[in-house]
């Protein structure tokens, strides 16, 4: 299939793009990696008047360093993040994430800001950014605002940037420290989106978790397991517990149904993979103590 017609810009800055998308008021589309964009295109879900190219912009592609944590802008590549040093040093769930994020052809142009705007309920940058309490940073002509990850996501496939927002950095805060991860995915092939995933974190000091969070994959949007999460703070993370936080991760959410799995199937994947990535993050914690 083909596109409709549309008018093209390749801005050479912020100001100049957000200008454009104030100018065009809802009929501009911003092209990032193009990965999700184009086949839209193509299938005429969307017909915007223009293409607002971001990847001649300078500053938008980097990652670093920040108060423990990491900046990184919006236009990133994937694969960047997934051999990035840094990221593999204070954020290796990130690394072990982006394995699972499509194909190497994809990861190459797919961007940060791109994944995050698409807001796929099943893509594992927003897994991320809602487990790891990421800061989003939106640019307009009219300054910069800060949207927290659990306020971004608002339904499948749709964000809470204004029509004339572009997302222009994130970050990720530092772990503190013992923190151990985990991160578990099901998908019927490598490089298919995810049916169902899950990540944790687990803070211990001694033998008791003092911090616990978990995001899961299956439902609307990536949710956190608030109340698996209440039951793992303050306990010893012993395997009845683990069990019993699996099974209210399983109902963070009310499960997708579709071709490829039942709502039910749903439930009992999250659960079974929340249990392995709090396992999984309870040995990398207390081996960080060691
Ligand atoms: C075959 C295939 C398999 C895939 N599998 C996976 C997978 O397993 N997991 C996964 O997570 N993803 C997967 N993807 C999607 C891939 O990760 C995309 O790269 C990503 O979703 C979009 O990033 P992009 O940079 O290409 O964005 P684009 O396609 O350029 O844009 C996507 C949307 O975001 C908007 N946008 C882009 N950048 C910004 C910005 N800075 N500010 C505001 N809005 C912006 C665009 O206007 C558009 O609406 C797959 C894609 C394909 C084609």
């Amino acid at each position: 299939m083909k596109p409709a017609a549309f008018e093209y810009a390749a801005p050479s800055s912020l100001q100049e793009a957000t200008k454009i998308l104030a100018d065009y008021n809802g009929e501009a589309k911003i092209l990032a990696g193009g990965q999700s964009l184009v086949p839209m295109l193509n299938f005429r879900l969307l017909k915007p008047q223009i293409l607002v190219d971001i990847n001649r912009i300078p500053n938008l592609d980097y990652i670093a360093e920040h108060n423990g944590g990491v900046r990184i802008g919006a236009l990133t590549r994937h694969y960047a993040l997934e051999t990035s040093p840094v990221i593999a040093a204070r954020f290796p769930v990130i690394s072990e994430a982006m394995r699972h994020v499509a194909h190497l052809a994809i990861r190459n142009r797919g961007t940060l800001g791109g994944s995050l705007s698409h807001a796929d309920p099943a893509a594992e940058l927003a897994l991320m950014a809602i487990l790891l309490d990421a800061r989003l940073t939106a640019a307009s002509a009219s300054g910069t605002r800060i949207i927290e990850a659990k306020d971004f996501f608002v339904g499948a496939l749709s964000n809470a940037l204004e029509e004339s927002e572009i997302l222009r950095e994130v970050e990720f805060p530092g772990f503190p420290l013992f923190t151990g991860w985990g991160f578990e995915e099901f998908a019927q092939r490598l490089g298919d989106f995810a049916v169902a995933a899950a990540a944790a974190t687990l803070t211990m000091s001694g033998a008791r978790c003092t911090q616990c969070r978990i995001a899961v994959i299956g439902g609307e949007t990536v949710v956190r397991a608030v109340n698996a999460e209440a039951l793992l703070t303050s306990s010893s993370l012993d395997d009845k517990t683990i069990t019993a936080a699996a099974k209210a991760a399983a109902q963070a959410t009310p499960m997708n149904s579709d071709l490829r799995a039942s709502s039910d199937l749903r439930a009992h994947l999250v659960e079974a993979l929340t249990r392995r990535a709090l396992e999984a993050a309870k040995h990398r914690a207390l081996e960080k103590q060691q």
